[in-house]
């Protein structure tokens, strides 16, 4: 082979890879934050110019999970062409819940990474059919707003992602009705954080209720955390797509008391 082509196909092969691994470790993430049980949950990434997502398999333990068993499909829901590239096959059979991811991926191009789980507190808001109101400061940096809940769907062709993007927000995330959250951002580690943060505010409003009620902030007052939590929070040398170990890195180094 040229070394031309050869040195392309080798920039493929880790281009693949990397992608997979960033899908385990943010698939080992929802697991090692108990937001999944057993099979439940699943985390995706997409590589658009290779016109490739890369999703948790069916049925496997999250313990087991490795990054060559990610599987792999195109944004058409078809089997990854891995041999057109020289690459070995294309991973496991994907998930049930792929069609949602595809169609979030179809209609929302800047996202980069889904997640999907069914964990507690989250889902209790989503059993009562009640967003959760932007009343603490976590929430309104990391949403800019309540975590709304979309109305409930079966699971049928794009019923899910129509209804997702039927409540859609600025905020990262998504209650379902009767079901549990949809988690976004630019990387399967960014869907991760906004997964967990969803169902951390969830417990601490469900521990509020239990003794009074919630109370919104001011907009403006969700505007300034906000605005203040994407403009001048972490550190500018660290790049938007940064593998997890990096970006673990940069939590120790840099995360002010709080948060
Ligand atoms: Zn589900």
């Amino acid at each position: 082979m040229p070394r031309a082509r050869r040195s392309a196909s080798l920039a493929l092969r880790s281009q693949v890879e990397r992608l997979r691994e960033w899908v385990c470790e943010a698939n080992r993430g929802i697991y090692r934050a108990r937001l999944v049980t057993e099979h439940s949950g699943n985390a995706s990434g997409i590589a658009r110019e290779l016109d490739l997502v890369a999703i948790k398999p069916s049925g496997v333990d999250y313990e087991n999970l490795k990054p060559q068993m990610i599987a792999l499909a195109t944004l058409a829901g078809e089997p990854w062409p891995a041999a057109r590239y020289g690459l070995d096959a294309a991973g496991l059979r994907p998930s049930v819940d792929l069609p949602h991811h595809l169609f979030l991926y179809r209609c929302c191009p800047e996202i980069g990474g889904i997640v999907h789980t069914h964990s507690n507190y989250a889902t209790s808001f989503a059993l009562l059919r009640q967003p959760i109101p932007a009343c603490l400061t976590a929430i309104a940096d990391e949403f800019g707003g309540e975590i709304p809940c979309a109305p409930y769907v079966d699971n049928a062709g794009d019923h899910i992602g129509e209804a997702i993007l039927s409540r859609r927000s600025r905020a990262p995330a998504m209650l379902l009705a009767g079901h549990g959250v949809f988690a976004w951002g630019p990387t399967p580690r960014a869907a991760l954080k906004a997964a967990i943060m969803v169902e951390d505010a969830a417990k601490t409003c469900h521990l509020a209720l239990l003794r009074g009620r919630l109370t919104a902030m001011p907009p403006e007052e969700i505007e300034k955390w906000y605005q203040r939590y994407h403009t001048t929070y972490g550190q500018p040398e660290m790049p938007a797509h940064a593998p997890a170990a990096a970006a673990r890195s940069r939590r120790s180094r840099s995360r002010p008391a709080g948060k």
